[in-house]
């Protein structure tokens, strides 16, 4: 898989992906992400990538020029045009569904926006997918695209040690996950569950399923909506109040 950014701060994406899990999968050459700076590819002898808007209004828009070049000047990389996705307040709400989606492309270009964003021509005509990273509004599309970025690769085979890395975990399954925990059994006169201690597979099994549906039942019931639940869970969430 690869991933470009296309970005006004370069170096602020650079920092972040250098780090940690993603940072070593791009060292080992599993995934590729590259961040290229669209002042870069600016006509205008001064460097300018904004202007004001027509019409009026607060701050300084993207102009579409140098947008446009550094994005063709990437897909020339890129064995198929890239999927292109401008992270936006505007746009759909990014969640785990929409990380397995992307993970499918094998080309993804994320647009960072800035000041006021971008001129929606560009948008109109090349932007495959508008993506929001929740309903506030951020100074620059770099985190959000980072947000995307790390969402996405480490679901790519070999980023992490096991696909059950992630497969476990919240949201993937449509479920919060249970409860974890780790050494020492006892802290503070706090136990840990006895099952997680029993050795008894089954039965651990049966006890992180219970828990998940209770986490997700307590912290976000609107998930559990769509959750197929067999008749002894409903029983179950019922007896705790939580259904
Ligand atoms: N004028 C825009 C509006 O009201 O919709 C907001 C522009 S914002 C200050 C600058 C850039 O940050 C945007 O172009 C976008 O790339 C990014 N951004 C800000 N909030 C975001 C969010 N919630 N999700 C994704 N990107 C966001």
């Amino acid at each position: 898989m690869r991933i470009d950014i296309l970005t006004l701060f370069p170096e602020m994406c650079e920092r972040v992906l250098d780090e940690s899990i993603i940072g070593r999968a791009r060292r080992n050459g599993i995934i590729s992400v590259e961040c290229h700076n669209i002042r870069d590819y600016t006509p205008d002898k001064h460097r300018r990538v904004d202007d004001m808007p027509y019409g009026g209004g607060q701050g300084m828009l993207m102009k579409p020029e140098p947008i446009e070049a550094c994005f063709h000047a990437v897909s020339a990389q890129c064995s198929s045009r890239p999927f292109l996705i401008y992270m936006s307040p505007k746009g759909k709400v990014f969640n785990q569904n929409i990380a397995r989606e992307l993970l499918g492309k094998e080309n993804i270009c994320i647009l960072c926006g800035h000041y006021e964003g971008i001129d929606q021509r560009v948008i109109d005509s090349m932007v495959d997918m508008e993506l929001s990273v929740g309903d506030y509004v951020l100074t620059g599309g770099e985190m959000p695209a980072l947000i995307v970025t790390d969402a996405v690769c480490r679901m790519v085979p070999g980023v992490l040690a096991e696909d059950a890395c992630f497969e476990e975990e919240s949201h993937y399954s449509g479920l919060l996950e249970h409860p974890q925990y780790t050494r020492p059994p006892v802290w503070k006169g706090m136990s840990v569950p006895e099952e997680l201690l029993s050795g008894h597979h089954a039965r651990i099994a049966g006890w992180k399923r219970m828990k998940a549906l209770e986490q997700t039942a307590k912290y976000r019931p609107d998930l559990l909506l769509q959750a197929d639940l067999s008749s002894e869970e409903r029983r179950h969430l019922m007896e705790k109040q939580l259904l």
